[in-house]
């Protein structure tokens, strides 16, 4: 199980990685820039992280610990 951890800071808004998530588990928001992280299952296939030319996605392992200054 994986969570998708984005840095809201660094985010530039492309909304590439809501077109890359096979399971659908980013998606546009309407009030704010960055995607939404839905509840879906992420089985961690990393085309998210890897099209994101911002660095802005991590993607934590269950039992990781999750950084300061980002958000599930
Ligand atoms: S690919 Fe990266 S920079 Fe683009 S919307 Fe997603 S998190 Fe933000
Ligand atoms: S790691 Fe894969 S399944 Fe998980 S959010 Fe990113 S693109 Fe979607």
């Amino acid at each position: 199980m994986f969570s998708i951890l984005i840095d809201e800071e660094k985010c530039n808004c492309c909304g590439l990685c809501v077109c890359v998530c096979p399971n659908e588990i980013l998606v546009k928001r309407s009030d704010a820039c960055s995607p939404m992280v839905t509840d879906g299952e992420c089985f961690g296939c990393e085309n998210c992280m890897v099209i994101c030319e911002a660095g802005a996605i991590r993607i934590i392992e269950e039992g990781e610990d999750a950084p300061n200054g980002t958000k599930t």
